[in-house]
C-alpha cells in the first residue's frame, strides 16, 4: 500500500510504517443535513470548527484527534473526528486557536459513529487541548459496557487495525 510513509519510533527507536489517518470529514449530524439547511443561518463547516444553526438553537463542534491504541504497536491508528462543546468551550477554542500555550480540558460528546460500533447514546469525552498547533485529543470517559470505550482502553489488534485502514483506503 502506497499509503504508508515509514518513521523512526520515539518509543523503540525502529524504523514504522505509518498508518494514514482515518478521518471524518464533518460531524455525522452535519453531513445528514439537507443542502438548504447547510444554507440556513450561521451554520458553517470549515477544517477545524462546525456550526449548525436550526431554527430552535446553535450546535457547536470541532475537530480532534483521537488514538486507538493496537496491540503489540507503537504507535496507534490515529482518527480525526468532531466532538460537540458547549457555546463557552467552543468560543473559548475558537479565541485561542492561535495561542500556542493554551492548555486547557473541555467536556465534549463524540459526534462521528465508529463503523463496526452500535451507539444507543453518544460517548462522553474529555478534550485535552495540546501546546503548540496540534488538534486536541480526546479520551473516551471509562465505560465497561460500551463496545468502542472498551476497545479504546483494551486496543486492537493489528488485524483488525489494518481491516479498518483497509475498508478507508483499500
Ligand atoms: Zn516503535
Amino acid at each position: 500500500m502506497n499509503t504508508l510513509n515509514t518513521f523512526i519510533c520515539q518509543s523503540c527507536s525502529e524504523e514504522h510504517h505509518q498508518w494514514p489517518a482515518l478521518v471524518f470529514p464533518c460531524p455525522s449530524v452535519y453531513a445528514e443535513l439537507s443542502e438548504e439547511e447547510k444554507q440556513y443561518g450561521q451554520t458553517e463547516l470549515n477544517d477545524d470548527f462546525c456550526v449548525i444553526e436550526r431554527p430552535d438553537g446553535y450546535s457547536f463542534f470541532i475537530r480532534v484527534v483521537l488514538i486507538q491504541k493496537v496491540a503489540g504497536k507503537c504507535d496507534g491508528l490515529e482518527y480525526g473526528v468532531w466532538v460537540s462543546l458547549s457555546e463557552s468551550s467552543f468560543l473559548d477554542y475558537n479565541e485561542n486557536f492561535n495561542n500556542e500555550n493554551h492548555e486547557v480540558r473541555y467536556f465534549g460528546w463524540l459526534s462521528n459513529w465508529m463503523p463496526g460500533y452500535i451507539y444507543s447514546d453518544s460517548v462522553p469525552m474529555n478534550v485535552e487541548t495540546k501546546k503548540g498547533n496540534d488538534r486536541p485529543e480526546v479520551i473516551p470517559h471509562q465505560d465497561p459496557e460500551h463496545p468502542f470505550v472498551k476497545d479504546y482502553y483494551a486496543g486492537i489488534s493489528l488485524e483488525e487495525a489494518e481491516r479498518r485502514v483497509a475498508a478507508v483506503f483499500g
